[in-house]
Parts: C-alpha cells; sequence; structure tokens
C-alpha cells in the first residue's frame, strides 16, 4: 500500500537502467531524504536477456557472473582465429540472477517503494511531473525514464537508424562440441545475404552453449529465417552433434547516433536504451549504463535541469560514420570487422570499444579499417 502519491524521484522500468540507478541512488547516503518510487510493468521472474561484456580484471558483478571466457574467437571469410584477450575477460551475467539480487537489494532500501503498475504517460507541464499509470497518478519533482519505443527515433531522416537484431537458442548437445575456453564473439563465416550477419556463440561447457543468429541492419527477419540460421550453423559448424534447445532469447537493439538527448527535459530524463546508452556501433549497452549512472548520479547531487546532462563523446562521430556507411551498403560489416580484427591486437579493439582509448590509438583502430568506406563517409557528412 503506497501512502502517498507524491515523490521526489520517479524511476519507470525495474530493467538494467533502472535497478542500477534506484541501488544508486538507494545506497547513496547523500539522497536518505528524497523519497523514491520505481514502477515496473512486468514481474521480472524470468530469465529474458543474458548480458556480456568485457572488463579488466575483477569488477562488481562477479559475485553474479555465470561465465566467463579469457580467450575470445574471430572468425573472418580469411581470417580466423582464437583471441587472447587478457588483461580483459569477457563477462556473462543472467538477467534473473540480476533481477534478483537488485530487486532485494531495493527492497533493503526504506526510502524506495517498488509499485508493479504500468505507465502509460509522463506529463511534464508544470513544474512538477504527472506520471499516469492504468491504476494511479503520481507526482515527483524529477522522472527517470526507461520506457523505450522506436517510433522515437524512426521519425526523423538525418541519423540512420539500424538494429542488433538477434534470435539466440541455449542448446545441450549429445557430443561434446563446444570449447568453453572460446566465446564466439563474431563468426562471418556464414551467407552474408546483402547485410552485415555473424553468429555469436557463448560456451559453458563442453556440450551447453547459446548459438545466437545477429544482423546489424534495418530490418528484422521472419522468425523462421534465424531459426534455420540457428539450425544450419549447429549442423555445419558444430559437427552436426544431436542437441536440445533449453531456452531461447531474442532481441534487437536500437544502433543510431540520433540525439536522444533531445527528449530530456528540466525534471524528466530518458536512460538506458530510451536514453542512447546503447553503444550505436555495437548495441553494448550493459556496461554503457554502468558508467552512466555512476555519472547521472554525481550530476544529481548538483542539482541542474537533467536536460544539461549528457554523454556524449568524440566516439559518437566513429560510430556515426560506420552506421553511415552500413547504411548504404550494409554488406560491409563483415570486411571492415575482419580487416580490424586482422590488423589490431583484441586488447586495442576493446579499449576502442568501450570508449578509453587516446586519439592517438583511435588513430590506429580506424586506420585498420577500409579507407575508402570512411573517407566517403566524412566527406557525404561534412558536404
Ligand atoms: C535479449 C537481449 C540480450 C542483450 N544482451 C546484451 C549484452 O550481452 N550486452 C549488452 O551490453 N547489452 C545487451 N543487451 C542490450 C541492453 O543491455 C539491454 O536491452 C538492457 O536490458 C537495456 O536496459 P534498459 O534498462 O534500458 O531496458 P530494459 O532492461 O528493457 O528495461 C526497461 C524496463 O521497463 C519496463 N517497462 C516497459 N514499459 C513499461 C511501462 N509502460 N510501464 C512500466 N514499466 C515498463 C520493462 O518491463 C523493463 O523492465 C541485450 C538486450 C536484449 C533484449
Amino acid at each position: 500500500m503506497i501512502e502517498s502519491n507524491s515523490f521526489d524521484f520517479i524511476i519507470i522500468g525495474a530493467g538494467a537502467a533502472g535497478l542500477l540507478l534506484a541501488d544508486a541512488i538507494g545506497k547513496d547516503a547523500f539522497f536518505n531524504s528524497k523519497s523514491i518510487l520505481l514502477i515496473e510493468k512486468d514481474a521480472k521472474e524470468s530469465n529474458d536477456r543474458t548480458w556480456c561484456f568485457w572488463e579488466r580484471g575483477s569488477g562488481q558483478f562477479d559475485p553474479l557472473l555465470y561465465t566467463s571466457w579469457n580467450s575470445v574467437y574471430f572468425g573472418g571469410k580469411q581470417f580466423r582465429k582464437n583471441l587472447d584477450i587478457a588483461p580483459y575477460s569477457y563477462k556473462m551475467i543472467r538477467g534473473i540472477d540480476f533481477y534478483k539480487e537488485y530487486l532485494g537489494r531495493i527492497d533493503s532500501y526504506s526510502n524506495i517503494t517498488f509499485s508493479s503498475e504500468t505507465v502509460v504517460d509522463i506529463n511534464n507541464e508544470t513544474s512538477s511531473v504527472i506520471v499516469n499509470t492504468t491504476k494511479n497518478t503520481y507526482s515527483a519533482s524529477k522522472v527517470f525514464n526507461s520506457i523505450f519505443h522506436y517510433h522515437d527515433i524512426a521519425k526523423q531522416q538525418k541519423f540512420p537508424v539500424l538494429q542488433q537484431h538477434f534470435t539466440g537458442w541455449f542448446i545441450r548437445t549429445e557430443q561434446p562440441v563446444f570449447d568453453p575456453n572460446n566465446a564466439g564473439f563474431m563468426d562471418f563465416t556464414i551467407p552474408q545475404k546483402g547485410n552485415t550477419r555473424f553468429m555469436y556463440v557463448l560456451p559453458f561447457s563442453e556440450n551447453e552453449g547459446l548459438v545466437e543468429y545477429t544482423l546489424f541492419s534495418e530490418d528484422l527477419l521472419a522468425e523462421e529465417e534465424y531459426e534455420a540460421a540457428i539450425a544450419s550453423y549447429i549442423n555445419t559448424h558444430l559437427a552436426g552433434s544431436a542437441y536440445v534447445i533449453t531456452d531461447k532469447e531474442k532481441g534487437s537493439i536500437p544502433m543510431s547516433c540520433y540525439n536522444f538527448e533531445a527528449h530530456n527535459t528540466s525534471n524528466v530524463i530518458n536512460i538506458g536504451t530510451a536514453g542512447g546508452w546503447s553503444k550505436p556501433s555495437t548495441g553494448f549497452t550493459f556496461m554503457n549504463t554502468v558508467r552512466n549512472t555512476a555519472s547521472l548520479v554525481s550530476f544529481l547531487k548538483k542539482n541542474k535541469p537533467l536536460n544539461t546532462f549528457s554523454t556524449k563523446r568524440r566516439f559518437w562521430y566513429y560510430d556515426l560514420l560506420l552506421l553511415d556507411i552500413l547504411h548504404r551498403k550494409n554488406d560491409r560489416g563483415q570486411i571492415i570487422f575482419e580487416s580490424l580484427f586482422k590488423k589490431r591486437s583484441p586488447q586495442l579493439i576493446l579499449k576502442f570499444l568501450e570508449e578509453r582509448t587516446s586519439f592517438w590509438e583511435d588513430l590506429q583502430v580506424i586506420s585498420a579499417c577500409p579507407k575508402k568506406d570512411f573517407i566517403s563517409a566524412l566527406f557525404r557528412r561534412l558536404f
């Protein structure tokens, strides 16, 4: 039973971004006097996704890890290699383990109320923000929204909107076909069919793994096409062992340099995927959300208008060029990624993708990609 309908902060959505933010605020004594409402429509009791990310050495999510790898496989048309990524490791968390841990933490913060409801609109016409759900009307001085709709970004033409879309099967095989020491980061040795298509393979043991058919392209496929591609890959690349499908996951992550921050107001900010925190060129969102949440919490202490918070960095320009290329010639992904992995160390590539490289290192990475594509894309943007 909620005693008041008025809060200092309302966080909408208890997914990765909402839970990370609620936890960061809940454990920070600076916000002890703030009342916070976290609204979520789903029970969050199923393993609806797995999150992978890389980091150097140990990290705050280690107690939650399902597994991790010190080596990744890259498969191109000519270049195929297992790549040692030390001092990085590639780590995986199951959604269900994350939800359980973070919902438990949030339950322990006396200033945070969790409510299971569906938000229907957010109204910011007055100095306080009104949030209507199917059951109630709430008000708050600040709202953090993680509901994402593709139509918000699809209306404009300035920035191409691609999607990282995929279906994955968790399988158990009769024969030992997986190499549990190597995560299959990108395997382009499959028909490209005019797009950027690759297989992403996460082995959990010799007999268990996730096989995910992934595209960086504009339009989704019919579900049968993802499934046929996975079945074919298991037959051709995993020794054709008999197997059972134990679970499935699917998703679509926006890949766009669209200015998501333009939707923020002084009292309402979009967070997570809705806030443009998915890296446009790769779809990796989890670690970006961790970093942006920490920056947002520091920013909140300054009590500035929320629409002055920005996460835009120089890497945005590089992402823009890659997306422009893939939008015009969607089959260039395999050539670009193959050239990069062939010429540069995985450590440098991972550092670049997590946006920690120096400008000199950026140039080393970009110069390893086919130059003509990037020069043409740059000219097209400039003139
Ligand atoms: C299957 C899958 C696998 C992924 N794997 C990776 C990965 O390996 N690495 C990585 O970096 N990124 C990955 N991503 C991308 C990204 O990290 C996730 O999508 C992440 O969950 C985004 O966090 P979020 O909080 O923005 O959105 P979500 O986690 O989707 O949270 C939004 C929440 O809002 C709730 N909600 C929506 N509408 C309403 C409403 N009207 N009222 C109330 N609540 C509402 C939803 O139920 C949900 O809980 C993956 C995405 C998917 C779908």
